[in-house]
């Protein structure tokens, strides 16, 4: 079972996010094991301060380090794995499929959510093993970083998603977006469904999906197509779709 431990000061914004779908489903079945922690509580300072003013002056605050590193202490006190210690900060590595991959091997982790300020350097030299961000914008508190980085390593464990090849078709899975999908009618206002996917013939299926899947991704993110090793029927499809590009 993996274990994940939070550090928040706002331990209260995850009650819903845990609770709900497929966290509380991984939960419920000894998939994974959630935590909150409120650093706060870890505060030798007598008016439970996590912050104080920054050495040299200027504007904001800055996290301390004692309540972080004693919470740390705190939460891997009884673990038995070496855990990831994950800082939320938009400074970091960006967050991505791989990232949650390879946070999806490990047996714990642990997110530590700042709020407002900056940390205090020590913080990000000696306590943490990584520093993640989850995109170039700035949020107030690392909380719903951590929600979005939880979500997508959660559900790549086995057994979390009722059907288990449902990860792998996902988008980026494969380096590429997923292909197009279509549910009943079959017609709806005119607007028909491709013939090939009410044929039955799987093999049609499967090829007409991966060139959808193709098409999408060098439409929308050409960039994913830089990785990705093109046979040479790929190639030739790629030239024509840029074809037709040129011609409008
Ligand atoms: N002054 C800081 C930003 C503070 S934002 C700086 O310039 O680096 C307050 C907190 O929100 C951060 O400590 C971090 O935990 C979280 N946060 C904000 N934006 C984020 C992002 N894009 N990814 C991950 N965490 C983020």
């Amino acid at each position: 079972m993996m274990q994940i431990d939070v550090l928040s000061l706002f331990p209260d914004m995850f009650t819903g996010v845990f609770q709900s779908s497929i966290l509380k489903k991984a939960a419920d079945n000894d998939l994974a094991s959630f935590h909150v922690t409120d650093y706060r509580d870890f505060s030798l300072d007598k008016h439970h301060r996590v912050d104080d003013y920054p050495y040299g002056g200027g504007a904001g605050m800055v996290l301390t380090a004692q309540p972080l590193f004693d919470a740390v202490d705190h939460v891997t006190a009884q673990a038995k794995a070496k855990p990831r210690v994950i800082l939320m900060t938009p400074q970091g590595e960006r967050f991505d499929h791989q990232k949650a991959v390879e946070l999806s091997k490990e047996e714990h982790l642990i997110f530590i959510c700042g709020h407002y300020e900056g940390y205090d350097e020590r913080i990000r030299e000696h306590l943490v093993t990584d520093e993640l961000s989850i995109g170039d914008y700035v949020l107030t508190g690392g909380e719903l970083p951590a929600m979005v980085m939880i979500d997508s390593v959660v559900r790549l464990l086995p057994g979390v998603l009722g059907n288990e090849a449902s990860p792998i078709a996902d988008s980026f899975s494969n380096g590429l977006l997923e292909h197009p999908q279509y549910t009943r009618p079959a017609d709806f206002r005119g607007m028909k469904v491709p013939e090939v996917l009410l044929s039955g013939h799987h093999k049609n299926i499967e090829a007409w999906r991966h060139k959808e899947s193709l098409r999408r991704t060098f439409e929308r993110r050409p960039d994913l197509l830089e990785n990705y090793p093109l046979s040479e029927q790929e190639k030739q499809w790629i030239n024509d779709w840029q074809q037709a590009k040129k011609n409008g």
